[in-house]
């Protein structure tokens, strides 16, 4: 059985962090990721200012020219609601945090090279095709067992720290929850996104990202912009809603009063989603980025999930050399000041139709 001073589950912004902040202190690091990699993800895939701050801050460096769209910034000012009567109106996807104030020039880039990218980054070891199905933190040190989906063999890791990075559908936070039959009820979100070739963006803004709030096509916001030749298109709604019919219609909205023309399909993708109350996790098994409930104003999640994930990794490490510190209440100190972000966050949230 092979040992590791900590294995992280998932290979998305919050496991990547984690992991680099763990190499950054010597200890090894094993990333486990259910996908085949270089994995999608669905995701409008912007950087946001602190998003591009904490790139450079944490693995100093900056996003290499493969990793952008052709059509490589979105600038803020150039982000707007539609709204019927007044017609383009400012719409907030970031705010400033401890009085800091981020860039305006926001980075198109592509999930799957991103993430890849930064799991590369992080210099830790990693392996695909690896979904964590159960572990079992009784003893000294954690099992993780996992399914390979390469080979179709089962294996088991062994670590001190086991944490989960695996994103809102979290398994180890549903493990850690299995006794709590509230968790198992709750609603979900789902989001569903269409890809088509643009063939004319009509009189929408050309280099914007619109959003639209409209009750009768989508329960919460409606979004559009380029990437590369492509118009992306973002619906969501609660449990049970048809997302298909809501792309229909909001396809209809853009030709109809936009005049948008659209070209040929290339793909669709779609996840469930839901806001979860922060948990850190307990003991040897902590939880960070999106699984742990980490996600800013209108759902910008990658800067909440690196920052969480660094603090993760460097709680671990201190617990490590310290031999007694308790991972789960330094990990929770150092978390406070993104708390009170997502809570001013969370009093501005505008994407609910
Ligand atoms: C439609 C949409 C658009 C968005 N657009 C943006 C945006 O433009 N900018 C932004 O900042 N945020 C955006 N977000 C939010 C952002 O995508 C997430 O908050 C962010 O990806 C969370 O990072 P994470 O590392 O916590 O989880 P994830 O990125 O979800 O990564 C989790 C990883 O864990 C893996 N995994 C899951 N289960 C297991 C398992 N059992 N074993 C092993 N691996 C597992 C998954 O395959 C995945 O690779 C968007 C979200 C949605 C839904």
């Amino acid at each position: 059985m092979q040992q590791y001073d900590v294995v992280i589950a998932g290979s998305g912004p919050a496991g990547s962090t984690c992991a680099k902040a763990l190499k950054d202190e010597g200890f090894s690091v094993l990333v486990l990721e259910k996908e085949i990699l270089p994995r999608h993800k669905t995701c409008s895939g912007v950087l946001f200012g602190q998003t591009q701050e904490l790139i450079r801050a944490y693995f100093g460096t900056h996003v290499p020219a493969e990793v952008y769209c052709g059509n490589k910034f979105v600038e803020a000012d150039d982000i707007r609601e539609w709204d019927d009567e007044q017609g383009y109106i400012p719409y907030t996807w970031e705010i400033d945090k401890d009085g800091r104030k981020f860039s305006r020039t926001y980075h198109n880039i592509w999930r799957d090279k991103f993430d890849k990218w930064l799991l590369d980054q992080s210099g830790a070891e990693y392996r695909d095709g690896a979904k964590v199905k159960a572990f079992d933190a009784g003893g000294s040190t954690v099992d993780v067992h996992v399914h390979m989906s390469r080979t179709n063999e089962s294996a088991v890791f062994k670590c001190e720290y086991f944490v989960g990075a695996d994103g809102n559908d979290s398994t180890v936070r549903r493990l850690l929850h299995a006794q709590n039959p509230e968790y198992a009820q709750r609603h979900k979100l789902a989001s569903y996104q269409s890809y088509y070739k643009v063939k004319s963006l009509g009189s929408l803004k050309p280099n914007g990202w619109t959003v639209f709030l409209r009750q009768e096509i989508g329960d919460y916001i409606l979004c559009v912009h380029q990437k590369d030749e492509y118009l992306v298109m973002h619906v969501g709604g609660m449990d049970g809603r048809n997302l298909r019919q809501s792309m229909e219609k909001f396809k209809e909205l853009l030709s109809g009063r936009f005049g948008v023309s659209f070209g040929e399909h290339w793909r669709d993708e779609g996840c469930t989603c839901e806001l979860l109350p922060i948990f850190l996790g307990q003991e040897k098994v902590l939880v960070t980025g999106e699984a742990a409930g980490f996600i800013y104003l209108n759902c910008e999640g990658i800067s909440a999930a690196m920052d969480s994930g660094y603090r993760c990794g460097k709680a671990i490490a201190q617990a490590l050399r310290s031999n007694g510190s308790s991972a789960r209440d330094l990990y929770g100190e150092a978390c406070r000041d993104i708390l009170q972000h997502m809570d001013r966050c969370m009093s501005q949230m505008h994407f609910l139709a």
